[in-house]
């Protein structure tokens, strides 16, 4: 097989090593004589593997005790229900800043459960900034401020970690609640300024069906009325992810990929690479009339870069042309059109420079 590099956003490009590795434990886990995928969850090779992966994320995050690591199901999207069910408290009001589609899914599902106040929104510009801290503004009755620090579809990153005391109506004492999905272990992770971080493991973690949870253990009080058990963060504390039977192999293949960041020299040479790799692309984009990303600069994405080719109707013939060349899965949403090569930390910087190439000839075919 050729060397292919796989741009799609999610469920995303593993690292290659990992891949290898779990192949070659496949039909027998360290002479265990099983398949990780057919281990109880409470036997002591898998509660190893499960124990191992969580000591790794605290060493590489520096994780303090008093968060509490969760390894749920139900994707991100159950945690837009799952945030507001536990941590309104006795609220009845949240804030949201909305800065693109994934910001707009979980006010959505929030308003089910509370007002949403919304802190601030990059609508006015068709969700292609982040909006500076000057801009929110909170409702002193939140329960929380919820962010999408990156979001996966506009290419839209936060490069800041918004300082709750500096803005109109914030104090220290709000919880911060972001999600991570598309930008966790892209850079190195302070979890001390946020209440709870969520993030959908298909992108820079592991395969789909993991949901990795960080929440500080004082915000775990009583959820509101009604909330399934399974929906209560209480419940996967206490039972450490284990009240009913948990992703197995997903965790696996986390705590491969948690090795494998290690190896690579954790999330502060991560971020050296994202930057590099994410600074050649962009770069491109920008000394070119062919390619646009419509993204402000100081607020672009290291993951998911959107970009669009001057004349629409040459897409399918990009599509066609770049997958023949083995570069994968560049179609953009659905919802936006275009392109976006999703670079997440196991896209080696060989395949950025390929895709770099591959644009440069197209640009002088078509251009
Ligand atoms: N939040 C963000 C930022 C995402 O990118 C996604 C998925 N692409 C989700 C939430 C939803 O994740 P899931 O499909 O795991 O529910």
């Amino acid at each position: 097989m050729n060397t292919t590099y796989n741009f799609s956003a999610g469920p995303a490009v593993l690292p290659k090593e990992v891949l290898v590795q779990a192949r070659d434990e496949m039909l027998d886990w360290h002479g265990s004589g099983m398949s990780v995928m057919e281990m109880s969850h409470r036997g002591e090779e898998f509660m190893s593997i499960a124990a191992k992966a969580e000591r790794d994320l605290r060493e590489l995050a520096n994780i303090p005790d008093h968060y509490k690591i969760l390894f749920l199901q139900g994707g991100a999207s159950s945690q837009f229900a799952m945030v507001p069910m536990n941590l309104l408290h006795e609220k009845k009001k949240a804030d949201y800043v909305n800065t693109g589609q994934w910001s707009q899914k979980s006010i959505d599902e929030a308003k089910k459960y509370c007002t949403v106040h919304l802190t601030a929104s990059a609508e006015d510009a068709h969700f292609t900034y982040v909006p500076t801290l000057d801009k929110w503004e909170i409702d002193p009755d939140s329960a929380y401020v919820h962010y999408t620090p990156n979001e996966t579809i506009g290419g839209v990153e936060f490069n800041w970690i918004p300082d709750l005391t500096q803005v109109k109506g914030g104090r220290a004492d709000i919880p911060l609640i972001a999600d991570m999905s598309s930008n966790i272990l892209s850079r190195p992770l302070d979890v001390t300024p946020f209440g709870l971080i969520y993030a959908g493991a298909q992108k820079n973690i592991g395969p789909a069906g993991l949901v990795v949870v960080i929440v500080r253990e004082d915000l775990l009080s009583r959820p509101l009325n009604g909330t399934p058990t399974m929906y209560h963060y209480k419940t996967h504390v206490e039972h450490h992810s284990m009240y009913n039977t948990p992703p197995t192999y997903p965790i696996y293949i986390m705590g491969l990929v948690l090795e494998w960041l290690k190896q690579k020299g954790g999330l502060i040479a991560m971020e050296t690479i994202n930057i590099s790799k994410s600074k050649l692309l962009y770069d491109f984009i920008d000394a070119s009339d062919f390619y646009q990303c419509p993204v402000a600069r100081p607020d672009r994405s290291r993951m998911n870069i959107p970009f669009t080719l001057k004349d629409a109707a040459l897409d399918n013939e990009f599509l066609k042309q770049a997958k023949a060349q083995g570069l994968l899965q560049l179609k953009g949403h659905r919802s936006v059109g275009g392109m976006r090569a999703s670079i997440y930390n196991a896209m080696p910087y060989e395949g950025v420079m390929a895709l770099v190439s591959f644009m440069k000839e197209f640009e002088k075919i078509y251009g």
